[in-house]
């Protein structure tokens, strides 16, 4: 996009100045960063692609703010403090209303997680989005996949499968209008990046993830970087009371356990940190649902059976068979930005 190119940078993107360790922010040709710890940065970046990430149609406000949100996830799992992030942005035209909208958006989070745009690329071309997130982590701190041992805890930092069944209000397949639809809308398209939390799990858990493919994938992640298996506890995985109340357990369990969307933590730790672990819970709603023992894969139990979902690998609500570019917004992702 070149006519108008800096008029749009400056209008819609030039919006926070300085920020933790920036030295040169927007407008050269490169941004100047001074991390300001002696650990690590931690970089993240995920694509959003409209029509397969996210509907064509959906308000630009809502995307920007969905876009920040998942990538700040990312650095929620790891343990890091947001810093910095860089945005790519593909517009097919430059809309003032849709840029607004958008940039309203985005800065409404990067203000709310204290994480400052400090450049981009902006080109025309069909509606997407790259966000590069940079955040800084103690030496040594880093919550990786990779560390959970047998016997280990297994936690969730609250209620899963609003995902899924946001999608499904959005499918027309649960009631909309209601209480229960509004708010898990308001989480699908505003997840709350566990940032916080990541940084209290610092020293405490042994290995973790942001849940955004559903907790089966996720965990099974864990598990495939750390050389274990995982046993879950189906009755102990919490669900929202906005999905218990519209739906039966047949029909949540398979959303809490595989629907993916929900960007709460999965995180593992010691039985000897059992303590330190009791006394972060009096402080966030988190959940054992679980420990990690020998051998591969997650396995759920359900009132001690074996619990196993109908359909391996569940995808019921990222289905194919959306359409691109569908008008009634209801286009459903292929795969989650994690
Ligand atoms: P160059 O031609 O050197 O790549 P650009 O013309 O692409 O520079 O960008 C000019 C400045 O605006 C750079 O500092 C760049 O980081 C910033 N920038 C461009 N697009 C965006 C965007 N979408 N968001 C934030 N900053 C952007
Ligand atoms: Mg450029």
């Amino acid at each position: 996009m070149s006519i108008g190119e800096f008029d749009l940078i400056q209008e819609y993107f030039q919006r926070q100045a300085g920020g933790l360790g920036v030295t040169l922010g927007i407008g050269d040709d490169c941004a100047l960063l001074q991390p300001p710890s002696q650990g690590p940065l931690a970089v993240s970046m995920d694509t959003l692609v409209a029509g397969v990430h996210f509907p064509r149609q959906a308000d630009s406000e809502l995307i920007a703010e969905r876009a920040l949100r998942v990538n700040l996830s990312d650095l929620a799992a790891m343990g890091a403090d947001p810093l910095w992030f860089t945005l790519g942005l593909t517009l097919p035209s430059a809309d003032p209303q849709w840029l607004d909208g958008f940039s309203r958006g985005l800065f409404a989070v990067a203000h709310e997680y204290n994480c400052v745009l400090v450049g981009g690329d902006t080109t025309k071309g069909p509606l997407a989005m790259s966000i590069q997130v940079h955040g800084s982590v103690p030496n040594g701190q880093a919550l990786r996949r990779s560390g959970a041992s047998i016997g280990d805890y297994i936690c969730v930092s609250g209620p899963l499968g609003d995902g899924a069944a946001a999608l499904a209000v959005l499918k027309g397949e649960l009631e909309t209008g209601t209480k229960a639809a509004t708010y898990l809308l308001d989480r699908y398209f505003k997840p709350e990046p566990q940032l916080a939390l990541g940084v209290a799990l610092r020293g405490l858990a042994s290995a973790a993830i942001d849940v955004s493919d559903g907790l089966l994938a996720d965990l099974g992640h864990i598990c495939d970087a750390s050389l274990v298996a995982a046993s879950v506890d189906v009755e102990d995985v919490p669900v929202s009371p906005a999905v218990s109340q519209v739906t039966s357990p047949d029909v949540y369990r398979p959303w809490a356990l595989a629907g993916g969307d929900d960007y709460q933590l999965c995180f593992t730790v010691a039985p000897e940190r059992l303590t330190a672990l009791q006394a972060l819970k009096n402080r966030y709603p988190i959940s054992i649902i679980g420990r990690i023992v020998k051998g591969e894969g997650v396995h759920c139990t359900l009132q001690g059976d074996a619990y196993e979902l109908e359909q391996p690998g569940y995808r019921h609500f990222q289905a194919s068979g959306a359409t691109e570019g569908d008008p009634s917004g209801t286009e459903i992702k292929e795969d989650n930005p994690e």
